[in-house]
């Protein structure tokens, strides 16, 4: 028994050994073959869908697939999932699920449902409205409507351009859109134009006059009236200026134009040093009760001086004519002489300057470019306006006039009240210079009284006496305020 019973264990085992191994192989096979489902997705894997359209299936397919064996028919049947609502803004998701034998296989898509319609602008238009620029464009009237958010005219954002209007409004989505009204002007933008040119190139002086300017549309409508000016021109002051010529309309619109002014310093002769030995007399603050008296002087010695002149003398003014009209040189110094008043601005200085400036003019018929500072340059008696003097001394210059201090002071307005301190001073002065410039006061008598003794020791000892003139040597000091 237990013997048979060993034989018939021993016959299964030996048939049930190779359906083993049979089944080991094939589950290897598998194993090897890493058997899964495979989905081919028509269209793209992410979607995008026009918000208010239906969506439809692009479709997909599905087959079995491994590595060893390939793909093994026949197709699968594909379940798809997912509802996508394209009337609602969104992303959706499709699942595409597929089943073969044990194994089952899962695929996604993804649906966009966006807003890529920009909203609508819609303009009106009023019958028989014809505006003018002048009175800027009166809005007509305008709509905006988006598919998704409704009405939108509020949100619309309008640009006036002058010649057209630019309406522009986005959606909640961000999309943009912009119409361009043109405005159809019946009398348009007027233009602006400078009388003397685009660029006006000045000599340095007291004053500048704008030459003017036009303004007139396209209708022959004359807007110059209405061109407001910006800017400023300093004329005393060499440099490059701009002045702004605009019209603006109602509405804020401009037209404008800009007007280069360069203002060119004046160039002064230069100066020479004359071989001779030269002394320059020269008298300020005159005329006055003296002048005569020293005319007369120099006139019996044929020697010419200079006379830097001033009108605080009335009844004397007759002086200068007559010390032009005698060859002497005639200069401004100042009309008032008032420390306070000439230097507590430019425009002061100038002021006084051209008062005296035509006192010379009316006494002699002419100009003279040649003055003297009260106080010469280098005073300190206008410390009070910080840098007028080096302000001035340049603009006056970039004029064309040419200061003159002195080497040699009498001191006549100082200590010195006699006649031999003036003509030892001076002579005192002269000493080792060829050339001098002397400055005395022909309103102190004893000074006016020195002068015939001054000319004789300068002719003595080798001088010739000359007027000034704008290439004589001027004698600068330097500035100290
Ligand atoms: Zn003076």
């Amino acid at each position: 028994m237990a013997k048979e019973r060993k034989t018939e264990k021993r016959g299964l085992r030996r048939r049930m050994l190779p359906l083993c191994a049979l089944l080991f192989a094939a589950a290897l096979l598998l194993a090897l073959d890493a058997r899964h489902v495979r989905f081919y997705l028509s269209g793209p894997r992410d979607l995008e869908l026009p918000v208010g359209s239906e969506y439809a299936e692009p479709g997909c397919r599905a087959v079995s697939a491994g590595s060893l064996f390939g793909e093994l028919g026949p197709e699968l049947h594909v379940t798809a999932e997912g509802a996508v609502d394209g009337q609602t803004l969104g992303v959706y998701t499709r699942t595409y699920t597929a089943r073969w034998l044990l194994w089952e296989g899962r695929a996604e898509r993804r649906v966009y449902v966006v807003d890529r319609t920009p909203p609508v602008i819609t303009l009106t238009h009023r019958e028989g409205y014809a505006p003018s620029w002048l009175d800027g464009y009166e809005e007509e009237g305008f709509r905006a409507a988006d598919n998704i958010d409704g009405e939108v005219t509020a949100q619309v954002e309008r640009v006036y351009l002058g010649d057209r209007v630019e309406y522009s409004v986005s959606d909640a989505a961000g999309n943009r859109t912009t119409v361009t009204r043109q405005i159809p002007y019946s009398v348009g933008r007027p233009r602006i134009r400078p009388v003397g040119g685009e660029r006006l190139r000045l000599p340095a002086s007291f004053s500048f006059t704008d030459p003017g300017w036009t303004a007139f549309d396209d209708m022959g409508n004359d807007l110059t009236e209405l061109v407001r000016v910006e800017g400023a021109v300093d004329p005393t002051r060499p440099g490059v200026y701009e002045l702004r010529y605009a019209v603006e309309n109602r509405a804020g619109d401009e037209v404008s134009f800009t007007r280069i002014v360069e203002i060119v310093p004046a160039e002064l002769p230069e100066s020479v040093t004359p071989e001779e030995k030269t002394i320059y007399l020269s008298f300020d603050d005159g005329p006055g009760p003296h002048t005569a008296q020293l005319l007369d002087v120099l006139k019996a010695y044929g020697v010419k001086a200079t006379f830097f002149v001033t009108c605080r003398y009335p009844d004397y003014l007759d002086m200068v004519g007559r010390a032009f009209r005698e060859g002497h040189s005639i200069g401004v110094h100042s009309a008032s002489h008032d420390y306070y008043g000439i230097y507590a601005s430019e425009e002061a200085f100038y002021e006084d300057f051209k008062a005296c400036e035509e006192m010379i003019h009316a006494q002699t018929g002419q100009y003279t470019t040649l003055f003297r500072f009260p106080g010469g340059s280098s005073n300190t008696v206008s410390s009070f306006n910080e840098g007028i003097m080096t302000r001035l001394t340049k603009s006056m210059n970039a004029m064309g006039y040419q200061y003159f201090d002195w080497n040699v002071d009498s001191d006549d307005a100082g200590k010195t009240r006699t006649i031999q301190g003036v003509v030892q001073n001076v002579e005192n002065g002269c000493q080792g210079k060829d050339c001098c410039l002397v400055l005395q006061h022909d309103v102190k008598d004893y000074s006016v009284a020195a002068v015939r003794q001054l000319i004789e020791w300068g002719l003595e000892n080798g001088y010739r006496f000359a007027a000034l003139d704008m290439t004589s040597p001027p004698a600068h000091h330097e500035p100290a305020n």
